[in-house]
């Protein structure tokens, strides 16, 4: 039945992409070209996130995932190190502080805005925190204030997960401007997509240039990051290292044309300039698409208002959510049953998120007995309902209908 109705026009996605012929134009402009990637467009659309978000720099990677990966690479996190975050997340947000050797560390979310609890956050810290990668979820900022008051306090790093908040603000500073980095995701249910794809914005030259060597290999032709590097081998007590600086100073001070450096252990985590020329082409309709999803959740809001079976999103005062997603609580039927009744009508709801620390993988590797009571709570009763700039007024209505349906039907 399900399978069936996936095929089908009638089957309403929670997320997908907006394409159109500009966007088409964009990505064969590049194909007949010298570069498929590493090439002008991919610096293009670095320097367009840029400055649409107020970041000095951006640096453009394979996906979202790999962004925060290198983001926690570029702020040294390893082994001991401990960085908090949300369960109430995709995965990712954490495992990349477990590719790096560190420990996440979860701290439970506010019941009201979903996103972490400063003040859970601030009982997590030990002497073994170092940074924290607070999510927007459903593009709804986080009370950065309060995060980046507590993260001053004790010295922390703060790297945002703003793979849904491409163009929310803050209380005036777009999402990408605030924290030490910000790092964001072009899949296709995202703000704006390049099929796959993610980039990392930041002010700080330092964390700017680890960025760009993680990317690719831990490899550079900078000449003055490899006189750093060999100034460092320089200083070693070892004398194996120190001849080893002897040998390479010759190449550092008057590198050849062909040299470079591996400096650390990166990946191939770069982008095609094919995906890049799609995501610059995209930037040019990321307001018009945020437009659209806050009129979606508008008339979402309006039609739930006297519902109490159903619990509409909270949304921060002097802020604007990214609404990549929009997220209903079921109050009285069990989430189950409206969420199975949903589907049966061809609506392609989903849930947003299971606690990372329920996975099975999470559970084998000491996090067996994590609670986090509110994020328990809101996983519960959590639906994620369609919301894409393509939805029509139509499929919305058909999407609204249903869910009050199901939401005040009694109990079977
Ligand atoms: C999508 C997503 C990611 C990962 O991005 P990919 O591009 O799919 O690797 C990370 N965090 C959150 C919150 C996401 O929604």
């Amino acid at each position: 039945m399900k399978s069936k109705r996936k095929g089908d026009i009638m089957y309403i996605p929670y997320g997908r992409q907006s394409i159109d012929d500009a966007d088409i134009e964009a990505v064969v402009k590049v194909l007949k070209s010298d570069y498929l990637t590493t090439g002008p467009a991919v610096e293009a659309f670095e320097k367009k996130v840029a400055d649409y978000v107020g970041a000095k720099y951006a640096v453009a990677v394979s996906n979202g995932t790999a962004a925060l990966h290198v983001a926690c690479l570029a702020a040294g996190i390893g082994e001991g190190d401990e960085v908090i975050t949300t369960p109430i997340t995709f995965a990712a947000s954490a495992n990349c502080v477990l590719y790096c050797g560190g420990t996440p560390v979860f701290a439970d979310i506010d019941p009201d805005t979903y996103n972490i609890s400063p003040e859970e956050l601030e009982k997590k810290i030990t002497s073994r925190t170092k940074a924290i990668i607070p999510v927007h979820y459903t593009g709804q900022p986080c009370d950065m204030d309060a995060i980046l008051e507590i993260a001053h306090k004790h010295d922390l790093l703060v790297v945002e997960d703003g793979a849904h908040a491409l163009g929310a603000v803050y209380k005036g500073k777009k999402i990408g401007s605030i924290a030490d980095m910000t790092c964001f995701s072009f899949h296709p249910v995202k703000p704006v997509t390049t099929g796959e794809g993610g980039m990392i914005v930041t002010d700080n030259e330092e964390l700017y240039r680890r960025l760009v060597l993680y990317r690719s290999h831990g490899i550079t032709r900078d000449k003055d990051m490899m006189q750093q590097y060999e100034e460092q081998l320089q200083q070693s007590s070892d004398p194996a290292l120190q001849e080893a600086a002897d040998m390479l100073r010759g190449d550092v001070i008057d590198p050849g044309g062909w040299y470079y450096q591996q400096l650390e252990l990166g990946y191939n985590y770069r982008i095609t300039d094919i995906s890049c020329a799609l995501g610059a082409s995209q930037m040019d309709k990321l307001d018009r698409f945020l437009e659209r999803r806050r009129q979606i959740a508008k008339k979402y809001d309006e039609a739930f208002a006297d519902i109490p079976q159903i619990k509409t999103p909270w949304q921060q005062e002097g802020c604007q959510s990214g609404w990549h997603l929009y997220m209903i609580q079921t109050m009285e039927r069990s989430r189950r049953e409206v969420f199975d009744g949903l589907r049966q009508a061809g609506i392609g709801v989903n849930v947003h998120y299971i606690p990372v620390y329920r996975h099975p993988y999470y559970q084998r590797n000491g996090y067996a007995g994590v609670h986090c009571l509110n994020a328990e709570a809101f996983y519960e009763r959590a639906i994620s309902l369609p919301i894409f700039p393509g939805l029509t007024g139509q499929q919305q209505d058909y999407v609204i209908e249903h869910v009050i349906k199901e939401c005040t039907a009694i109990r079977s």
